[in-house]
């Protein structure tokens, strides 16, 4: 008798093991194949230019990045009526061929499905995304043109070691370009905590133009005393196009064509490859 005790209750074990390991693997499963359902206003910022068979998978990676932005940012962006676009490719609304970008004259923040006829890498382009709402963001608050944010990007760009200024060399571009990039991808850190070998290195070399871009959205009404708004005025809402047209319309605006000269703010695909 305790012979067939034994066995019922290593029988009993087995089984109890399967109903657990199953159920964690039903559960990682769901975790996978069902993500969090995107807001309203989430939806909102989002338009897709064609459905391909690749659409939901980046439309799902782009709700992803903006799943970790505050409601507060996100909500800037509408007002400013700043869109995600994502495109089967940059070609296909006029655009020179290439990876994300945002154009501020046509208030967007462009995702191609596939670039130059590879398709885009889903596993970075939440954090690309971020980075470029963090341009679509500095275009608001003009972060990167605030003396303080400067002074802490020129002094911390100075220090970088030799053997990292190759790694950082699209946050070390002359002129405006360097801060612009370095504040974008800092804008990304704050917002995908999760390691990241690019992320990481940033934030450990910039640390007080990191502590800025926190500081940015931290303290109510903070990032409206940055900039006067003729200053964003002067570079953005005098498009002459319908840059916003109406938000409620899935695509509002999409006979509006780039070209070359209108992307003044670079791609970071190439980089962050
Ligand atoms: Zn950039």
């Amino acid at each position: 008798m305790p012979e067939l005790h034994v066995r019922l209750e290593k029988k009993m074990q087995r089984i109890l093991t399967i109903v657990i390991t199953s159920g964690l693997l039903s559960g990682f499963c769901h975790l996978s194949a069902t993500p969090i359902p995107p807001s309203q206003l989430d939806r909102e910022l989002v338009q897709v230019v064609r459905r391909t068979e690749q659409t939901e998978a980046v439309l799902e990676r782009v709700h992803f990045a903006l799943s970790k932005m505050p409601e507060s940012i996100k909500e800037k962006l509408r007002q400013r009526q700043i869109h995600f676009v994502i495109t089967p490719t940059q070609a296909e609304i006029g655009n020179q061929e290439g990876g994300c970008g945002f154009y501020p004259k046509y208030r967007r923040i462009v995702v191609p499905e596939t670039i130059r006829g590879k398709p885009i890498q889903l596993a970075r382009l939440p954090i690309i995304t971020l980075h470029e709402a963090g341009h679509a963001y500095d275009s608001i608050v003009k972060g990167s043109q605030n003396p303080v944010f400067q002074a802490a990007y020129l002094s911390e760009a100075g220090q970088i070691p030799k053997e990292m200024r190759q790694t950082f060399k699209h946050f070390l571009q002359e002129g405006n370009k360097g801060p612009v990039e370095c504040f974008a991808s800092l804008f990304a850190r704050k917002y995908w905590r999760d390691p990241d070998a690019l992320l990481d290195a940033l934030e450990k070399h910039f640390p007080q133009s990191y502590r800025f871009v926190q500081e940015l959205e931290s303290t109510p009404g903070n990032a409206g005393q940055l900039t006067a708004p003729e200053a964003y005025e002067s570079d953005s809402v005098k498009a002459e196009q319908v840059g916003g047209g109406n938000r409620n319309s899935p695509v509002p605006h999409l006979d509006v064509r780039h070209t070359k000269v209108d992307k003044v703010l670079h791609f970071a695909t190439q980089h962050y490859k």
